[in-house]
């Protein structure tokens, strides 16, 4: 019989939390409350906790930093595993790998030999490999990274997900994807197995992966970055920061770009083409300074942001003939 107790037992008392508000763990600020809330320190912890969910047959919910989600108002019967929780400090424990792990492996690491041949031969040998955990923040990550003088990562300086949800929705911005940086990942498979698969067994394409499909579980990745000049690779992130500040409407609550772009056509296009920019129901709209994002302005709800989305889908079929799919996720 499911009891929380093992849970609490499994993640810390601390790192667990019940009727949790899914608003304060979303970018949309959108959600009802989840039954539990667990947020587990170390890798070992969190496959454990997910090994007795299943065993138990509860529903559960894989959470990130909730920046790609939209969660419903009445909230999630079962538990919402995160693999990150901000301002938190992780310590040290003994055999236990945490969450945010943050690992450099220059050329010669003896570490290094645990991957595969093919890695660290030939152009990679010269590479600094980095392993990382799935709870840490692209942006702190992309920081960390680009101060060791370690180039190709910032493009996912400014996307405010970790890099678990990076790697399952294979994020990508300004030209830049998971999928050109990323060597392979540590998955968790539903029988509880666990196995590390190069980047081509991830099926990474635009905005999905195998990750997505088979419902697994990203427990860490491995990424490898030649040098760059420090302070060009800090100019780039800049740049790219004040990018998206001058064209998102990063003062709202919003989960990004709500739908992929369609082939051939440019999502915020079509909608404002639409005539569908700052269309609004209750507290959700499309935003007046990006059509692309549905924003929050104040106490939006899903049935709201579901009625947003219905309708500039349907208009945006009709006026053109192209149907918009949602790259935000459903909490389900
Ligand atoms: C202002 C803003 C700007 C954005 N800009 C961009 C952008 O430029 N490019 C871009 O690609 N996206 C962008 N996004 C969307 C979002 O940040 C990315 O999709 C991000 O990768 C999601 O990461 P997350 O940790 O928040 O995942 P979540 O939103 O928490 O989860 C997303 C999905 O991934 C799953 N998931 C999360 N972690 C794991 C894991 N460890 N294992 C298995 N499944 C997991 C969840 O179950 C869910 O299905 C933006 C969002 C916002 C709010």
């Amino acid at each position: 019989m499911f009891q929380i107790e093992e849970l609490c037992r499994i993640a810390g008392k601390e790192n667990v939390a019940c009727d949790e508000l899914l608003s304060k763990h979303t970018t949309f600020r959108i959600g009802g409350r989840a039954k539990y809330f667990v947020s587990p320190l170390y890798i070992e912890d969190f496959v454990e906790a997910v090994a007795y969910i299943r065993k138990e047959k509860q529903p559960y919910f894989i959470f990130g930093n909730g920046s790609n989600l939209l969660a419903y108002d009445k909230g999630y019967d079962g538990v919402v595993l995160a693999t990150h929780m901000p301002n938190r400090e992780i310590e040290e424990a003994e055999g236990k790998v945490a969450m945010d792990a943050l690992v450099f492996m220059p050329p010669g690491d003896i570490r290094r030999k645990q991957f595969s041949e093919l890695e660290s031969s030939g152009e990679l040998s010269q590479k600094t490999f980095v392993f990382a955990g799935s709870g840490i923040m692209l942006s702190g990550m992309a920081n960390r990274v680009g101060k060791k003088g370690l180039a190709g990562f910032e493009f996912a300086s400014g996307i405010p997900g970790t890099l678990g949800g990076a790697v399952t929705m294979n994020a990508g911005a300004y030209g830049g994807e998971i999928k050109d940086r990323i060597l392979g990942a540590m998955l968790l498979f539903p029988d509880g197995t666990r196995r590390y698969c190069h980047k081509d067994e991830l099926e990474l394409g635009y905005r999905t992966s195998l990750i997505q499909k088979d419902s697994l579980v990203v427990l860490w990745a491995l990424f490898a970055f030649g040098e760059g000049d420090v302070s060009e690779i800090v100019q780039k992130m800049q740049e790219l920061n004040a990018r998206r500040k001058e064209k998102q409407p990063l003062q709202y609550g919003s989960a990004g770009s709500t739908f992929k772009r369609p082939e051939g056509h440019f999502a915020g296009k079509l909608i404002e083409d639409a005539g569908l920019r700052g269309f609004r129901v209750g507290d959700v709209m499309v935003s007046e300074k990006h059509c692309g994002f549905v924003v929050n302005v104040g106490d939006g709800t899903y049935d709201e942001a579901r009625q947003v989305i219905e309708h500039v889908q349907k208009t945006v079929q009709e006026k053109f003939g192209v149907w918009l799919e949602t790259e935000v996720k459903l909490v389900e």
